[in-house]
């Protein structure tokens, strides 16, 4: 039996030549429609493993020689895979809000512990309600379970395979391979930090030349710089101010700082890094204000002051309000000597501490960036408007998370939302 191949647009139909006594027939074989997902991440990665694969051809292709490269960077640090919250409290933390809202609902966080279970991926909620994989699981285990459901649903996977741009016939371009059409093509390609994971960002310009609204990559979740005292910065770099509550514009967030020799970091800092990157399009520097002792009003504080034994300003700060070195020491080095020695302008320091941040870091260094295909060059589904049957996911769209699980959560609810759609639509 011989077997040929026609193709017709992208579509392959086998023609099985069958030989019968007296003729010759040919029995047409339709095979599925095709899905290329552009990109390994956690985007791309939920896409196919919801994709049905019954229904359509499903082939993953990765500039690198393994997929979730960044995944497995966000593992260092503890992979956080999700947060714990409520899904309206949930959907409030990304901007827009609005724009996340519908993916998030489709997929929701305890939908994803459900669904990691089920993949023999056990999870728990950690203190600070950040969901991790459990203990002795390494991000590897994790990423390796997740590839093993996917490539079992008959998922195709072409590492080491560079997307290059469109040809003129709208073929999807590789390095080294023969244009390649697709029924849909899903890009899902990553935001423009960590480059050593594959993410640079560099598919932009096929893109703006098809007339798709990129908008400049920009750091998120973030260090910003500070033009620390040399003495300060000598004795307390590496330091963490805990239990702080920073303030900017109107907006504020809790949490942690580690004081660097670059400036400051940390969750607190990472929460309003997008509004903080909004202002300094603008101006060059801005200040934000610590509140180094949330947990007590200035009333309170004065209080204290005035009710010590202790005479040494410095001994009432350890003592009395169990302020550690370093964060006596930030005061000090924001706090001229009279203001320091009068309770009312100090109490008002403690609760309000002015530092001007200067820049962001660099961009590779961040955890996530700003950018990317512009939100209203997308349809409700991702579809991109200027090109048909092609849709974006994840972080290669320009949408803000913090940190605290939030920039996965939604990666992953993008990847279900898409699936569902292509799943439902009525393809011949
Ligand atoms: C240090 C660090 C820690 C983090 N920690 C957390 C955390 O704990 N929790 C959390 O929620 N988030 C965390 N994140 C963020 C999270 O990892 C990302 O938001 C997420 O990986 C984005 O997923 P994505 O699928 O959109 O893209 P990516 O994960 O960036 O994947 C994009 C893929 O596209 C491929 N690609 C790019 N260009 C091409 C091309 N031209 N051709 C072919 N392939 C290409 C890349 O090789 C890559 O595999 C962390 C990030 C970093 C850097």
């Amino acid at each position: 039996m011989a077997v040929h191949t026609i193709v017709f647009g992208s579509h392959t139909n086998i023609l099985f030549l069958t030989k019968y006594p007296n003729k010759l027939t040919f029995e047409p074989i339709n095979t599925k429609p095709i899905i290329a997902i552009i990109g390994g991440g956690p985007a791309a990665l939920m896409l196919a493993a919801q994709l049905d694969t019954r229904k359509y051809e499903v082939a993953i292709y990765d500039r690198k020689k393994s997929v979730g490269r960044k995944f497995l960077v966000a593992g260092e640090g503890g992979l956080n895979l999700t947060y714990s919250s409520p899904t309206d409290e949930l959907i409030a933390q990304y901007s827009p809000s609005e724009f996340m809202a519908s993916s998030l609902k489709q997929f929701t966080n305890t939908d994803l512990i459900q669904w990691l279970s089920d993949i023999d991926i056990p999870t728990f909620v950690g203190s600070s309600n950040r969901v991790f994989p459990e203990q002795g699981l390494k991000p590897i285990e994790v990423l390796n379970k997740i590839v093993e459901h996917i490539s079992g649903k008959g998922v195709k996977f072409h590492l080491g395979t560079e997307w290059i741009g469109w040809n003129k016939e709208n073929e999807l371009c590789f390095n080294g391979l023969k244009g390649i059409r697709a029924d849909f093509t899903v890009f899902a390609l990553g935001g423009a930090s960590w480059k050593v994971t594959g993410s640079d960002g560099s598919w932009a310009q096929p893109f703006v030349n098809r007339g798709v609204n990129v908008l400049p990559f920009r750091a998120a979740n973030c260090a910003f710089g500070v033009n620390w005292d040399k003495k300060f910065i000598s004795t307390h770099a590496g330091k963490p101010l805990k239990n702080i509550t920073l303030s900017f514009n109107g907006h504020a967030a809790k949490g942690e700082l580690i004081i660097s020799t670059f400036g400051l970091e940390g969750n607190a800092l990472y929460a309003l890094s997008h509004k903080l990157q909004e202002t300094l399009l603008t101006t060059e520097k801005t200040t934000i204000y610590l509140d180094l002792k949330p947990t007590m009003t200035a009333t309170q504080i004065k209080e204290k002051y005035t009710k010590t034994k202790l005479s040494k300003v410095t001994d009432i700060l350890k003592e009395d309000l169990n302020l550690d070195r370093t964060t006596v020491a930030l005061l000090k080095q924001y706090t001229d000597k009279e203001t320091f020695m009068d309770i009312n302008g100090l109490a008002k320091h403690i609760k309000a501490l002015p530092i001007t941040l200067t820049k962001s870091d660099d961009i590779d260094k961040a955890i996530s960036t700003l950018g990317g295909i512009a939100l209203n060059e997308v349809d409700e589904y991702f579809q991109i408007r200027k090109i048909s049957n092609t849709y974006a996911i994840g972080e290669m769209l320009d949408w803000y998370a913090p940190t605290g699980g939030y920039l996965l959560q939604g990666c992953f609810s993008m990847g279900v939302a898409l699936a569902k759609h292509l799943n439902a639509l009525e393809v011949e």
